[in-house]
């Protein structure tokens, strides 16, 4: 395939190379903080920063961006680090914490108030916000901005020392309080906060703000370019400001934004789907209905299909709304290359073959992936009592109706022609069991003769067809673009009740039994489904990853 244009980021950092502007290397960081699971956005930002590092012979570092420790948990840090590398990404020994660094980010702070660049305040939280003005109204000073360099670094360090409760001081940085940007108003750097890391223990009761840190770390790290998402924009100016007051540091990297993913039908946000959790609206943050990296994995998604999907959306400066159908769709493609074929039967109707001798079980050939050859065959145990699925016979057919009625021949796939004698009804009168006789001649789709039939179902054995339980999912959201205000009445207005549907009593192929979680299978004629954690020896369980319709308009 032709090269495809490079996006605007990797243009950025080829003219970079070319001239020489960071010396020979490309360094980027993926900086999760780790206060909730990765979700698909975040996918994105790991195959771009990872990519580019990748695609220009540098190296791209895992940092946990572990400065606000109420938030923060190690199952977290350990779900991010299972979530990349099956992905598809290794870090090697670049694995950092803003944590690691917090001895050197409280030194350059100090040396910010040694050159007259940061002060403690002590204005309360409000008053602080009172006096940092509005977008239209200049800020103004703090009457403690002008403090002398002794008192500041004398109350720093007794604020590390922890002699000051919460909120009662904090370091700012000495910048411009008429500046047109917000964040160029006097920034905090440092807060005081008594609490347990679950890193860095009691050590600390002070935590550096997230731009500080993250600058600082950045710099430490060596980082090039400082991949983020567009709501940074305006931090862009701090960011400079911060790198430029500490020239000594490895890096010199530069901050380049780009437009963070949305997707329809999908809410893309920690904090929003921690509700979920808590709320028990999901089972948790891997429930397949989650966008989650462990979401999407338990449903059956693969690395290759997120990548890809990635891959298509690319990056860019401006923000759209991604159609969820485009991931439906990478997933469909890889799994139809790679998801070996069976049979399974979710609502399972009776079909005894009326003229096969009882007892008697031969094997039928089954091709196991149409899209891959070396995939080979598997023998499927053919009976006289089977079942198909109630929706594949009708007593009275509608037109264009192909499948099982009375009087109608039609193909079990990869076993023989029959055709439907009689019906047996229950009480209610429901049918419950079809007649069939079948034509020996038929058998492995040979001999069709000079019949024409239309309609070919799939089927499993009585006598040899296990029991599971199947998951069918649907989309999270019935709206295309949830509102995730914190209006929470809204969130759960527009979560979508039918979202999962449980079949108890699906009947599987015997291949089908001995499961391996997140075996990924093409359940003929039904969709992708995959192996469930929660499966037994005795009692697989399924999820449905996609169906096998493609609603993406190509
Ligand atoms: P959320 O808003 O979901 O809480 P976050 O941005 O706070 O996410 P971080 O852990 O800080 O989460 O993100 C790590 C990296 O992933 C950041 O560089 C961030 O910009 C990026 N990222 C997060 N969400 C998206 C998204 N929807 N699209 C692209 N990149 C994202
Ligand atoms: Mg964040
Ligand atoms: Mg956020």
């Amino acid at each position: 395939a032709p090269a495809a244009p490079l996006d605007f980021i990797r243009q950025i950092v080829s003219e970079d190379l070319k001239v020489g502007r960071h010396g020979a290397g490309v360094n980027t960081r993926f900086p999760p903080e780790p206060n909730g699971y990765l979700h698909i956005g975040h996918a994105k930002s790991i195959c771009l920063n990872f990519g580019v590092a990748a695609e220009f012979g540098g190296q791209c570092n895992l940092r946990f961006d572990d400065t606000n420790p109420t938030k923060e948990d190690v199952e977290y840090v350990d779900s991010i680090r299972t979530d990349v590398r099956w992905l598809g990404f290794d870090w090697d020994t670049r694995e950092f914490y803003a944590s690691d660094y917090f001895e050197k980010i409280y030194e350059c702070a100090a040396a910010l108030i040694r050159q007259d660049s940061a002060y403690v305040d002590s204005l309360s939280a409000d008053e602080i916000r009172e006096h940092r003005g509005t977008l239209t109204q200049p800020g103004r000073n703090s009457p403690f901005r002008d403090r002398p360099t002794d008192e500041n670094l004398s109350l720093f360090e007794r604020m590390r020392a922890g002699e000051f409760p919460d909120g009662t001081h904090v370091l700012r940085a000495k910048i411009d309080m008429a500046s047109p940007n917000m964040n160029m108003r006097d920034p905090t750097l440092f807060r005081i906060r008594h609490a347990h890391h679950h890193r860095t223990g009691d050590t600390w009761c002070i935590y550096p703000m997230y731009d500080f840190a993250h600058a600082i770390s950045d710099a430490l790290e060596g980082i090039t370019h400082s991949l983020c998402t567009l709501e940074f924009e305006d931090h862009r100016p701090l960011y400079n400001w911060i790198i430029e007051q500490f020239p000594d540091l490895p890096g010199d990297p530069q901050q380049i934004e780009f437009a963070r993913l949305k997707l329809t039908y999908t809410v893309l946000s920690k904090r929003k789907l921690l509700e979920l959790v808590e709320r028990r609206v999901v089972s948790g943050w891997d429930d397949p209905r989650m966008p989650t990296i462990s979401g999407m994995r338990r449903r059956g998604y693969t690395p290759r299909a997120i990548r890809e999907f990635c891959a298509r959306i690319g990056v860019a400066k401006n923000e759209s709304l991604i159609d969820v159908a485009l991931l439906e769709h990478s997933v469909r493609e890889d799994l139809n290359q790679v998801a070996p074929r069976a049979m399974a039967v979710l609502r399972p109707l009776k079909v005894v073959i009326e003229n096969y001798p009882e007892g008697q079980v031969e094997m039928m050939e089954a091709i196991n992936n149409p899209e891959d050859e070396s995939a080979g065959t598997r023998q499927v145990p053919f009976t006289r009592e089977l079942y198909i699925e109630q929706d594949d016979f009708r007593e009275v057919p509608p037109k264009k109706f192909f499948r099982l009625f009375p009087g109608n021949e039609v193909r079990l796939r990869y076993a023989y022609i029959i055709k439907c004698e009689s019906i047996v009804k229950n009480d209610a009168g429901e049918v419950v069991e079809v007649r069939c006789t079948y034509d020996p001649h038929t058998r492995g789709g040979s001999a069709a003769g000079e019949r024409r039939v239309k309609g070919t179902l799939h089927w499993v054995s009585s006598t040899h067809a296990v029991q599971a339980a199947v998951r069918l999912y649907d989309r999270l959201f019935t709206t295309e673009q949830p509102r995730t205000d914190d209006d929470s009445q809204h969130f759960t207005a527009e979560i979508n009740p039918n979202a999962l549907e449980v079949v108890g009593n699906a009947l599987v192929e015997p291949s089908l039994a001995a499961v391996r979680p997140g075996a990924t299978y093409q359940f003929e004629r039904l969709g992708y489904f995959c192996a469930d954690p929660d499966s037994t020896p005795m009692r697989p369980v399924y999820n449905r990853t996609v169906t096998l319709r493609d609603s993406w308009a190509k």
